[in-house]
């Protein structure tokens, strides 16, 4: 099969992470007969260098003529100094949204040759996890109404929270369908104690659950999850959650997996066509010092050709690969830890799974 990838390299580490990404791509496209035809295009701090704006027209129509994104991330000191509108992080919000991408799925997992870097508790690394967080990312507090006013104490900002039934009901689907492909356990996530849409949001959930019997879902208060998170993460598998509780829990999440070189991500709407990328930045810090883990952009690859391309053994295949590799004792200078392995550059990392995807 033939499909077109739009890359969005952007800034620091994100050219050196998405090469290598691509590399992979290339090797399962041989052993499997598919061709990724791949073209490049401009958004973030290199597109300002580039064109003045953060994300170009060109960009926008390369994307939404692809079949699928595969982006790096961007951003870098040399940009912090600009206003919002013109920031490189724009460029994301802005193909979010032209996209339609209203889900954003998060994988959280343990890996376990990498448990002594779990911040965790032994006896709670020990369990494991691997939970999906499921994350709605088009609505909430940070798209409502929002402004400056004179209030009760004086001058004084607001933002809004609104969300909509349509809204919950299409991101509650993609959490029931995900969680029927996995554990068949939901937990959904909301404020319901407090808020009038997290009381929406629970009463929707609970009317979709009738559609999907196989599927137990579990309420919890957003407050307790983010301690279950630390106390148990081995009893979540799917979770569905609210634009801005998603964006708190999910960065707690992975913190707890103990790397964030390691973890992907997918954007999703109501098409095929998605966004996948890490979920760290632009690492600047490192950037063209080869020590940019490749591993999270070469997952979030693997993701597109689960989700957008119904590419199942494919994915299957990248994701054993790396295991394999991490198993077999191989790191990169940021998960090093406590093994006392010689760091591999990310380039040797991406051979390293490319020999895995041959054996
Ligand atoms: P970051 O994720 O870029 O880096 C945090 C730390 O993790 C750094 O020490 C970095 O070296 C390390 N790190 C990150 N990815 C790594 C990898 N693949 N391999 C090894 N180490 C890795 O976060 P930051 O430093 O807060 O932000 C840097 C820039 O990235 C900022 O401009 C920020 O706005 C931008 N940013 C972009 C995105 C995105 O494009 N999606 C997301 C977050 C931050």
């Amino acid at each position: 099969m033939e499909f077109n990838i739009a890359l969005v390299k952007g800034d620091g580490i994100g050219p050196e992470i998405v090469d290598n990404a691509v590399r992979v791509l290339e090797e399962v496209g041989r052993q499997f007969g598919h061709a990724f035809r791949c073209k490049s295009y401009l958004a973030g701090g290199c597109a300002i260098d580039a064109c003045g704006q953060p994300l170009p027209q060109e960009t926008v129509d390369g994307c939404l003529a692809s079949d699928s994104v595969l982006l790096g991330a961007v951003g870098g000191p040399k940009w912090d100094g600009l206003a919002g509108d013109v920031r490189p992080e724009k460029a994301l919000l802005k193909l979010r949204s032209v996209l339609g991408l209203y889900t954003n799925l998060r994988p959280a997992r343990l890996y376990q040759a990498l448990r002594a870097e779990c911040p965790l508790r032994e006896s709670t690394a020990e369990k494991g996890f691997d939970l999906m967080m499921v994350r709605e990312l088009t609505g909430g507090i940070y798209f409502g109404e929002r402004g400056h006013r004179e209030g009760k104490y004086g001058p004084e900002a607001y933002d809004t929270e609104a969300y909509s039934e349509l809204e919950i009901r299409r991101i509650t689907k993609v959490a029931f369908e995900t969680a029927r492909k996995r554990r068949k356990k939901l937990t959904s996530i909301d404020k319901a104690n407090v808020l009038d849409t997290s009381r929406l949001w629970r009463k929707i959930v609970h009317e979709m659950a009738a559609d999907y019997p196989d599927v137990t879902v579990t309420d919890m208060l957003v407050d307790n999850a983010a301690m279950q998170l630390i106390r148990d993460p081995s009893q979540f598998d799917v979770v569905v959650t609210t634009n801005m509780f998603g964006d708190i829990l999910s960065d707690e999440a992975s913190q707890i997996t103990g790397s964030i070189g390691l973890l992907p991500s997918a954007s999703l709407g109501d098409t095929k066509r998605g966004m996948y990328e890490p979920i760290h930045g632009s690492a600047p810090d490192i950037a063209g010092t080869g020590k940019a883990n490749p591993i999270a952009t070469i997952l979030s690859a693997a993701m597109m050709l689960r989700y957008s391309f119904d590419l199942q053994q494919e994915a299957d295949k990248v994701e054993a690969a790396v295991d394999a590799v991490l198993n077999a004792g191989w790191r990169t200078a940021d998960i090093v830890g406590s093994s006392g392995a010689s760091p591999l550059t990310g380039d040797e990392m991406t051979d390293k799974i490319i020999e895995a995807l041959r054996k």
